[in-house]
């Protein structure tokens, strides 16, 4: 038997998290289901969260977004991966590109070939075959879907934005779409006294909202699922410590870099975000480790550009709710876990839980097995990422501070140790259809931090001598030509999709 259809949702917040919710809902779902957020000015949002991963023009392109007119609206710059400064020792820099490093040959991981030739002498470095490092370090860009007729992919890009203007934007989309916006402040959550379902919510104006479904994106406070619902959280600063933020904007400086810069520091690390207009800079520390204030020097110091506002302090426990979907209320965003923004998760995790729950969607029965799977991919996806995000503070030989003493000697969970450990052997990778980032990730960033392995694959002994010395030239080849094609980043933007607002 059918059961009835879900009649109205009620989104609470108007971040990131809600609008991209409500763009993706009203998009999707057939308009008979009435969509309402709710958000209070007064309250503001966390307002941080500009750099994106490639996943992010999965989520335009599905909307129907101009990517042009995406990016004049939102002073967005183009990012090719993260560079990392001084996370495997001091000194050090490598970037986390999007793409793969040289090109897989017959169903075998290109590093395999490049761990052969530096066995047998070479000292060429993996990102020598990156297309994307080549690119990204000669501060070029351009839309190359495939380099010449190889079988080398071309550039997989992401972006730097505002992300005030990228909600603004998905408004538009999303009222345009007949979703309503109610501007006030939430009061009282009532919930059913024998189903405890949430049945609405009660604003600072008198009005109260009913809903059959509640989307909480009420940010870190997790207003429905943690304070109404008492879903609790599950802390991981055992292994990710760092639990604050200092963030502030400076002026552009040239050139506009077409990467994301990390750079490790004392006690955490500093971002670096180039956008049209501007530079977002912050500081992610350890408040065990470091001082405030102390922080705040750092960050100060060490911009490039002269300061543009005021500092703004965040506090974050990073960590997931033991339950992502409770009862009738789903959390997205903020409220239903923090990983912290070291490889910029943090939006791509909004866009591929709406999928989820798009994909999943219930009826009003609120069936338990579409709750439970979803609360099963969700956790995983989240565990996931976590494991990415340890191996980058633990992979290192850094010994100059506290922080770094403790994070390289740090117990880590049995699922990193074993990814590690795999790769150690013969420079083999643990998969799993549902891990974000791809092998070539795991590659780069264990590759980056020195944890190389003793052997490669046999399967790349399959050439001779003189056939791998010529695959790799051709790649290089291959990476010089298609990066001497490309136009500047800045002269890029300039002929496509420059700001109107500059
Ligand atoms: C330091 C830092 C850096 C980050 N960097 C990145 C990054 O580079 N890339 C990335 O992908 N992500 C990043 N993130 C994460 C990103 O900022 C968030 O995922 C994103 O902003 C989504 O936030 P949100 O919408 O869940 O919450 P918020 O932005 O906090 O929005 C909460 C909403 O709820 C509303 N609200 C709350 N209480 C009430 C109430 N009582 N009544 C009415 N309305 C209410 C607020 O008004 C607001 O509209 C970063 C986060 C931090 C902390």
């Amino acid at each position: 038997m059918q059961h009835e259809q879900i009649r109205s949702i009620v989104i609470v917040g108007g971040g990131t998290a809600g609008w991209i919710a409500s763009a993706a809902l009203s998009k999707f779902l057939p308009k008979t289901i009435r969509i309402t957020l709710v958000e209070s000015e007064a309250i503001g949002t966390v307002g941080v969260g500009e750099a994106t991963i490639p996943q992010i023009r999965r989520l335009n392109a599905s909307l129907g977004l101009d990517e042009d007119a995406f990016i004049r609206a939102t002073q967005a710059s183009f990012k090719l991966g993260v560079e990392f400064v001084n996370w495997g020792r001091v000194g050090d820099r490598y970037i986390h590109t999007f793409g793969d490093p040289g090109i897989n040959l017959a169903n075998l991981h290109f590093h395999h070939y490049w761990l052969r030739a530096r066995a047998e002498g070479s000292t060429a470095s993996l990102w020598d075959y990156s297309l994307h490092h080549k690119v990204a370090y000669a501060n070029k860009f351009g839309r190359l879907d495939r380099v010449g007729n190889s079988s080398m992919t071309g550039l997989a890009y992401a972006f730097h934005f505002d992300a005030g203007l990228y909600a603004a934007f998905l408004r538009k989309f999303a009222e345009a779409g007949g979703v309503t916006r109610i501007e006030g402040k939430i009061e009282k959550v009532s919930l059913n006294s024998e189903t405890g379902f949430v049945e609405s919510i009660s604003l600072d104006r008198g009005d109260v909202i009913a809903g059959d479904l509640f989307i909480d994106c009420s940010g870190f406070r997790g207003m429905l699922i943690g304070e109404a619902l008492g879903v609790g959280y599950q802390d991981w600063s055992k292994w990710l410590p760092c639990n604050r933020a200092l963030a502030v904007a400076c002026e552009r400086v040239e050139p506009l870099l077409p990467y994301t810069r990390a750079t490790a520091r004392d006690a955490g690390w500093q971002w670096r975000i180039p956008l049209q207009h501007r530079t977002g800079n912050g500081h992610v520390f350890c408040d065990s480790f470091l001082s405030e204030e102390a922080a705040q020097r750092t960050l100060v110091e060490n911009l490039d550009g002269a300061m543009i506002g005021e500092l703004r302090p965040l506090r974050f426990t990073t960590g997931r709710r033991e339950k992502f979907w409770h009862k009738n209320c789903v959390s997205i965003g903020l409220a239903s876990g923090f990983l912290e923004p070291l490889e910029s998760t943090s939006i791509h995790l909004i866009q591929s839980n709406i999928s989820r729950l798009i994909e999943l969607f219930p009826t009003r029965a609120f069936e338990r097995t579409a709750i439970a799977e979803y609360n099963r991919r969700v956790g995983h996806e989240f565990e996931l990422i976590r494991d990415f995000l340890i191996l980058h503070y633990h992979q290192t030989s850094r010994e100059d501070s506290e922080f770094w003493r403790y994070c390289a000697n740090m117990d880590i969970p049995d699922s990193l140790s074993a990814k590690m450990e795999l790769f150690c052997g013969n420079g083999l990778l643990h998969k799993d259809a549902e891990d974000l980032f791809r092998e070539s990730s795991w590659v780069q960033v264990m590759v980056g931090q020195e944890l190389e392995p003793a052997g490669y694959h046999a399967m790349a002994d399959r050439l001779s001598a003189e056939q791998l010395t010529s695959f790799l030239k051709d790649v290089r080849r291959l990476i010089d030509r298609a990066e001497a094609s490309l136009p500047g980043h800045s002269e890029f933007i300039e002929a496509h999709c420059r700001s109107d607002r500059l």
